[in-house]
């Protein structure tokens, strides 16, 4: 496995890659590798001739007042974690290498990422587009591997890439999830024992909300009332979302009539968590 961290040693890396049009899989991830992270490694693997994960903390996805500068950085077992995963090429570039100095150039994907997270971290979907597009350019893959549970992510992704045409197949892979159904994140090792446990209320609403829409329920009024009264079991989670939307635009619906997604996202203490479920007859 070759660890690189400019452009120069990414295009030696991946020169005989191109040379013999081998096939590459791409996973962007920001670092703190878990389980979720190694279940898209795994796909990228299988499905691929040339796995190349990217490790970026990326500045423009995080706004002034969030977690930046303490997000956990696990270098070293990651590149334990890669490797053992069957990782070729781990592109871990400092921030002057993505953003070189004099940066001006943005990617704004309107509509999809205007709601949800979008309301509540404006700009995070600028960042996270823009960064990925640079990151596309530069490996070139042919697929890339996405998780679930960041949905409204791999729907932002999905519309640029569709918007301007670029050749990557975007794979959106399941959330990998706790025993008690907690989603993996970086971020849970922020909860304090406490906090972890009361985490479990997320996925009990999400799960909640899929057995009413299972019975048969598709008014989003009264599917969103049965996650709320889950929630309200845990006052100190401190909501700030729970939505249904229609899928794959993320329209606002009453009724569900199609695929539609039920996402959550609030925080416990200081740490944001956010999770959803798929919704489809
Ligand atoms: P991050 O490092 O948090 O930016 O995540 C990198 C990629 O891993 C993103 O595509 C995430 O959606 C994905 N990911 C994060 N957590 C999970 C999980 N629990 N299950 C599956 N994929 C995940």
């Amino acid at each position: 496995m070759k660890i690189v961290s400019t452009i120069a040693e990414l295009k030696k890396a991946l020169a005989s890659t191109r040379q013999q049009k081998r096939s590459v899989g791409f996973v962007p991830t920001m670092g703190a590798l878990h389980e979720g992270h190694e279940a898209l490694l795994a796909q990228a693997v299988s499905e691929n001739d040339v796995t190349v994960l990217s490790i970026f903390v990326n500045p423009t996805q995080f706004a002034p007042n969030e977690d930046y500068s303490r997000y956990p950085r696990t270098f070293d077992e990651d590149c334990l974690r890669a490797q053992r995963a069957g990782v070729d090429v781990v592109f871990a570039p400092t921030p002057e290498v993505i953003y070189p100095q004099g940066w001006s150039t943005y990617i704004d994907v309107e509509n999809v990422s205007e709601g949800l997270c979008g309301r509540f971290r404006p700009g995070h979907f600028r960042g996270v587009a823009t960064v990925v597009y640079r990151l596309f350019r530069l490996v070139q893959p042919k697929r890339a591997y996405f998780g679930q549970k960041d949905l409204q992510q791999c729907l932002v992704i999905g519309r640029m890439v569709r918007d301007l045409r670029l050749p990557v197949q975007v794979i959106a892979c399941p959330t990998v999830r706790e025993k008690d159904g907690l989603a993996l994140s970086s971020r849970n090792r922020y909860l304090s024992a406490e906090e972890r446990a009361k985490a479990a209320v997320i996925p009990k609403a999400l799960e909640a909300v899929g057995r009413e829409f299972e019975r048969g329920n598709r008014s989003v009024e009264a599917l969103v009332a049965s996650a709320k009264k889950v929630l309200s079991t845990v006052p100190e989670f401190e909501l700030q979302y729970a939505e249904i939307r229609a899928l794959p635009n993320l329209d606002p619906i009453r009724k569900i009539e199609g695929p539609a997604t039920f996402a959550i996202a609030g925080y416990l203490g200081k740490t944001r968590l956010i999770d959803n479920t798929i919704l489809e007859a």
